[in-house]
């Protein structure tokens, strides 16, 4: 079994995981008093990795926009007018320059995105052999590209993919009042199609989209409940981007996105917790109380696919008042 397999299976610490977790019980983790939420959360983190502890991942955007998808939140998207315009797949030389200057900024995993509903079987060529050259650097590699087939998810696998994301953005309910070009059910079948072949999960979700506390509920509740917990929960601050149907979004409370980062740790305890999308505009202070709640994983570069994210050098400085390092 890979370290990887065994971060959300068989850990030697912590309580056995629990797969059965009802609305109920995430909604009553949620209404705790905040003290008492962040005590629970720090106890399970501790028991199942170092708190002082953070895995960094890099994200290159491979093929940027021009995506047929429709999601309300993604400045990718075909459908709104953001800027973004639609380019090509990145060549092969390109991407590897880039995940070997990620290794030496201290990124332990190398994450390559495509604006696409699915790959086409050409570019599964391109990227499968992208897959071999980070894999070849020594890196984790990770790939989001849309919608997979069975088969596509086994090709993947073949070339040494580590790690595939695929979110499920939000509560099934609330889904569908921002993606209506695939169903929730579609996410649930890569998701599965994913994990057969063997590669690690990376899901997660989106808050601050407008959603109700019940959703993010619904959304926790429905990663906890998977049949395994994905392996690594990216939960995503909405970055508001001018042009898409989000950009108005009203902000969420702070302290709300914590409780759910902290309620994600409590839930799947085992799983790497990634404060991904929205540090940008996050304070340090903010960062920390996430960090204090469970998150231990963070996207690094000035780039998130298309939105910006903290510099590397303020991030190594924030780590550094810590006192948190790397995790190797
Ligand atoms: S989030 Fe992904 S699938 Fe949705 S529009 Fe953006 S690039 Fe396309």
């Amino acid at each position: 079994m890979s370290t990887v397999e065994s971060l959300a299976t068989e850990s030697p610490r912590g309580a056995p995981l629990r797969h059965d977790w009802t609305r109920a019980e995430v909604r009553a983790l949620f209404d705790l008093p905040f003290p008492e939420l962040m005590s629970r959360a720090q106890s399970v983190h501790r028991e199942n990795f170092d708190p002082a502890a953070v895995q960094i991942s890099t994200l290159l955007s491979i093929k940027t926009g021009g995506c047929a998808e429709d999601c309300a939140y993604c400045p990718q998207s075909a459908s709104y007018d953001t800027g973004v315009h639609a380019e090509k797949l990145m060549s092969l030389d390109a991407v590897l320059e880039q995940a070997r200057a990620a290794r030496e900024a201290g990124a332990s995993r190398f994450c390559m995105g495509a604006a696409w509903r699915s790959p086409k079987e050409r570019d599964l060529d391109a990227v499968c052999a992208m897959v071999e050259g980070v894999k070849a650097l020594g890196l984790e590699s990770c790939a989001t590209l849309g919608m997979l087939t069975a088969a596509q998810a086994q090709r993947l696998k073949e070339a040494g993919l580590d790690y595939y994301n695929h979110n499920l953005d939000s509560s099934p309910e609330f889904y569908g009042t921002i993606i209506t070009t695939r169903s929730y059910e579609d996410r649930l079948q890569t998701l599965e199609h994913i994990r057969a072949a063997g590669i690690a999960v990376c899901c997660g979700g989106i808050v601050g989209m407008g959603e109700t506390r019940e959703d993010r509920v619904g959304m926790i509740a429905t990663l906890a409940s998977l049949p395994a917990h994905p392996e690594s929960v990216p939960i995503n601050m909405l970055v508001r981007v001018a042009g898409t149907p989000l950009a108005d979004a009203r902000p969420l409370d702070p302290i709300e996105f914590v409780r759910t980062i902290a309620v994600a740790r409590i839930t799947m305890p085992r799983s790497m917790v990634r404060l991904s999308a929205g540090r940008e505009d996050m304070s340090e202070e903010t960062q920390a109380l996430c960090f204090l709640a469970g998150a231990n994983s963070i996207f690094y570069g000035p780039k998130l696919l298309t939105t910006p994210n903290p510099d590397c050098d303020r991030d190594q400085a924030l780590l550094h008042r810590l006192g948190m390092v790397a995790m190797s």
